[in-house]
């Protein structure tokens, strides 16, 4: 327990109580006391104005039996500053603390701030991967479409080039067909005494130097034959 004395207006040095509970220290109180007394036996309290004895009975003349029913008017007080000490301690131990948790605070505070950073980043990069992601499945899709589109064109040149194919096969069956036909008939022309040519004529009328020529130029007889095959039709 602290407190002032309100006569000097510092802590209690060596307080004493008056009986209206108001404590002073003692030396100012005896100072108060030698100048306000007026009569020498009462005073007044300096704070609320009560009067109190200033002198004590002498317990000597008294008899032993009442000694306890006798108090003195100004009594000392020991005041008990273990609360205020433990209160102090408490108040250091507190305040250390409150020390620790800003340091803490502050440690949190550039924690919280790298991770805010951090998360900002992730926070952009996870934004940039949706649009790829989303970029990446319409070009899929499209993909997906072309592809569709592609088979479908891939099948329907399957089956043109079956087509062609079959014409081509049907082609070349009704050539060599008609080929044989035709070889087979120049055969027969070829091998029977046939009156010559208006055109073989006019190759035997030729002059003997354009002649050589043309039988140096003149194909075998094979060749006479496929070379011949325009004019058979023509006749
Ligand atoms: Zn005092
Ligand atoms: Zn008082």
């Amino acid at each position: 327990m602290t407190g002032q004395c309100s006569i000097c207006l510092s802590d209690w040095k060596d307080p004493v109580c008056i009986p209206c509970g108001h404590l002073y220290c003692s030396p100012c109180l005896l100072d108060y006391i030698a100048s306000s007394s007026e009569d020498g036996y009462t005073t007044i309290c300096p704070t609320c104005r009560a009067v109190f004895p200033i002198v004590s009975p002498e317990l000597t003349c008294l008899p032993k039996h009442v000694h306890r029913y006798i108090t003195p008017s100004i009594r000392r007080v020991y005041l008990d500053n273990t609360a205020v000490q433990s209160l102090q301690q408490k108040l250091a131990t507190s305040q250390n603390q409150v020390k620790n948790l800003q340091k803490e605070s502050e440690r949190l505070m550039l924690f919280c701030e790298k991770y805010q950073n951090a998360a900002e980043v992730h926070a952009d990069g996870e934004a940039k991967a949706r649009l790829e992601i989303e970029r990446l499945t319409r070009l899929l899709r499209e993909s997906r479409v072309a592809t569709a589109e592609a088979a479908e064109q891939a099948s329907e040149w399957r089956e043109r080039h079956g087509e062609l194919k079959k014409q081509v096969e049907g082609a070349s069956k009704n050539h060599s067909r008609k080929r044989a036909s035709t070889s087979q008939l120049t055969d027969d022309s070829l091998s029977t005494s046939t009156p010559m040519t208006p055109r073989r004529r006019i190759i035997r009328d030729l002059p003997m130097r354009n002649k050589k020529k043309l039988k140096r130029a003149e194909p075998d007889s094979q060749n006479v034959r496929y070379s011949r095959f325009p004019l058979s039709d023509s006749e």
